[in-house]
């Protein structure tokens, strides 16, 4: 069965499009069949993934407002070895030009379900925001991952998000569930770092993954390359981090 997962967080900057181009490429360099969907119009997922945002005339945006099925949209990467739903800034648009539409916020999972048997994954990279387009992450995916910084503030976000996953469950999508919490940027020497990580312990338990993301100049270098970082520096803390998350993730029988 297709594992569909939102890699969401509303915070900036925590690393949610350096999670999904580096799963989406450790997994399917294990085989694994693999779409990575771009719902951000900063398009960073997808110029991570070698592919030109400013070249694409067809995008998530002309899916999302039916104009074009997934299917005619989607690019095979290389080297990344995995599917790709395009943004760039059109996107934005999106979100204004929605809200007239029928059934808005599960627009993206009606689009997805034309082609999920198709992969064994889809990872779904949503904007810093908890807006129509997150909603729309929220509402096709099977589970979220979460990835955060270890820092004062990460807590209190974190709030932010279990509610809107929490009314998206009695909203949209009664099966949504917290794959789990991806310690990201991670530095042992920070002693707050540190306490945070333990306190996510504390208040999620087992939902924290085991795989912690090192802070690794390699992971971010890697995207001005157009390059998952196991096509940069295979070697690398960075790489390694995520080949052992695509298989902690694997090794969950769900
Ligand atoms: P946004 O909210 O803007 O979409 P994001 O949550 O997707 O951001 P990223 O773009 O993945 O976050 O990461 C933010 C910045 O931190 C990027 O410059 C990225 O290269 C860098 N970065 C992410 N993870 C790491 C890491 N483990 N080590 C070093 N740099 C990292
Ligand atoms: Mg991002």
């Amino acid at each position: 069965m297709t594992r569909i997962f939102a890699i969401a967080n509303q915070k900036g900057g925590v690393g949610k499009t350096t999670t999904s181009i580096n799963l989406a490429s450790s997994l399917a360099s294990i085989d694994k069949r693999v779409l990575l969907v771009d719902l951000d119009p900063q398009g960073n997922t997808t110029m991570g993934s070698g592919v030109d945002k400013r070249l694409l005339d067809r995008t998530v945006y002309q899916i999302l407002l039916g104009e074009q099925v997934a299917a005619e949209v989607r690019l095979s990467t290389k080297p990344g070895k995995y599917d790709l739903l395009p943004a760039n800034q059109e996107l934005a648009g999106a979100e204004v030009e929605m809200v007239a539409l029928e059934q808005r916020e599960s627009r993206l999972k009606k689009a997805l379900q034309v082609i999920q048997a198709d992969y064994d994954f889809i990872l779904i990279d949503c904007p810093p925001a908890l807006n129509l387009l997150t909603l729309n992450g929220l509402c096709a995916a099977h589970a979220v991952i979460i990835p955060m910084q270890c820092e004062y503030y990460a807590l209190e976000g974190l709030s932010d998000l279990v509610n809107t996953i929490k009314r998206v469950r009695t909203g949209f999508n009664p099966a949504i569930r917290i794959e789990g919490l991806l310690r990201t940027m991670f530095d042992p020497r920070n002693l707050l770092a540190q306490q945070v990580s333990d306190q996510l312990k504390q208040h999620f338990g087992d939902k924290v993954y085991r795989t912690i993301i090192p802070r690794n100049i390699r992971l971010a270098e890697a995207p001005g390359f157009g390059l998952p970082v196991l096509y940069h520096d295979k070697q690398s803390r960075g790489a390694q981090a995520y080949l052992e998350l695509a298989n902690e993730i694997l090794a969950t029988a769900n």
